[in-house]
């Protein structure tokens, strides 16, 4: 696909992107899609008249979040995106001719204020990379037996919170709580030590079922509208004394951030990937007839506060044992109904060697291997003033579909 519009050859949001995402001007909160280095305002072309043929209600990207119009279902948010590629398009003049909707519509995707793309009503996090839960297994229990029972035959998940969900760029407190030393015989309280973030992806339902009914295997992807990066901040400390018996609680819903642009479904088509076998197999509700992994690279990065950068994890999402569509399956196979803009989370996702871990806990071991920073510094954890990035990114025969980044600086405990 070939633009009239200058888009730099390695940029994540190529013509093949297209997604979705809501930024603020004038104070006022507009949908958008991003081409290249540009945010395009997505009420100016609809207010010109460049969707005509697609029926879309007037006001539907000038609200402040995208759920109306992703709730308009995939044949209309398919031919929006389509629509989109077809403006841009060399061979097309009607938006590269008309100069006034231009000026007014596209702007400078640097320094530009993005805000959340939906209103989350239900986040659920998945624990569903092999190599994280045995990695964690293997410290926290018994190396030998580092899987427990059900892993292999649940998509293992937990109900989060949807509240503390934020947009990259929203400064987040180191959280207080309270903590256990193995040696204490009782707890103490204060801001957490061991501050760590998760490499995770997200989906967002695209489409809702009633309570009830379930969403199988094969319509899952049709009920999923597209993806975004996502850092599950947790509090290790905080979590080692409180999750037992009913898992994370407050380690966990201080904070997750996410990348502002939803890149849809249809932009990862082709980038299809199969999943590590399972085995044993799966119940039947769980089997899948195709491959619905995705290869996409991931990287977390660790800013200091002086300005010293490191990579610390390059990992994949084709790693992941359980599929978007068989936790989605899995999700609502009791009749657990879904609704638009509902957010479920990978669970973060390791890759099977070191360097490839997705969070703090496996990469230093517990903080028995700590690594080195450019700055001379030293990092177990997360300290204040860190800024943790992490990126995504597809690529493929000279095509490149990607997410941008999420971004969280870690303030002091307050
Ligand atoms: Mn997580």
């Amino acid at each position: 696909m070939i633009s009239w519009f200058e888009i730099p050859e390695d940029s994540d949001f190529s013509l093949a992107n297209i997604p979705f995402g809501i930024f603020r001007t004038e104070g006022r909160p507009r949908a958008a899609t991003r081409i290249g280095d540009s945010v395009i305002d997505l009420d100016v072309l609809h207010k010109a008249g460049l969707f005509s043929g697609i029926n879309l209600p007037e006001e539907i990207f000038s609200q402040s979040v995208l759920n109306d119009f992703i709730a308009l279902g995939k044949p209309t948010t398919n031919r929006t995106r389509e629509r989109i590629q077809e403006l841009f398009d060399a061979s097309n003049g009607e938006l590269r001719d008309n100069w006034a909707t231009r000026v007014d519509a596209i702007r400078k995707a640097d320094g530009t204020d993005m805000l959340m793309p939906v209103r989350v009503g239900d986040y659920t996090d998945f624990y569903s990379s092999r190599e994280h839960a045995t990695n964690v297994g293997t410290m926290f229990r018994d190396p030998n037996n580092a899987l427990l029972p059900n892993w292999l035959h649940i998509p293992v998940g937990y109900h989060g919170r949807a509240s503390s969900i934020v947009i990259s760029g929203t400064p987040l407190h180191r959280p207080k709580g309270q903590t256990k030393a193995d040696d204490a015989e009782l707890p103490t309280f204060g801001p957490s030590r061991l501050l760590d973030f998760e490499l995770e992806m997200a989906f967002i339902v695209g489409k809702s079922n009633d309570l009830g009914t379930s969403v199988s295997v094969e319509e899952a992807e049709d009920h999923i509208f597209g993806m975004v990066v996502f850092n599950d901040w947790s509090a290790r400390d905080i979590q080692k004394w409180e999750y037992v018996p009913l898992g994370p609680f407050l380690a966990k819903n201080f904070g997750s951030s996410i990348s502002p642009w939803i890149v849809t479904m249809e932009a990862l088509e082709q980038f299809r990937s199969p999943s590590p076998k399972q085995e044993p197999a799966v119940l039947p509700y769980l089997e899948m007839k195709k491959d619905h992994n995705f290869d996409i690279n991931l990287e977390a990065i660790i800013e200091t506060e002086s300005g010293a950068a490191k990579t610390v994890s390059n990992s994949n999402f084709k790693h992941m044992y359980w599929s978007m569509a068989q936790q989605l399956a899995h999700h609502t196979i009791n009749g657990c109904n879904m609704n638009v803009g509902d957010m479920c989370a990978s669970g973060t996702i390791s890759g099977p060697t070191p360097d490839s871990y997705g969070s703090m806990l496996e990469i230093t071991w517990r903080g028995s291997k700590p690594i080195s920073m450019p700055d001379g510094t030293e990092r177990k954890f997360i300290q204040d003033g860190d800024t943790v990035i992490m990126k995504a990114f597809c690529e493929k025969d000279g095509k490149r579909v990607g997410f941008g980044e999420v971004r969280t600086k870690v303030l002091p405990a307050v």
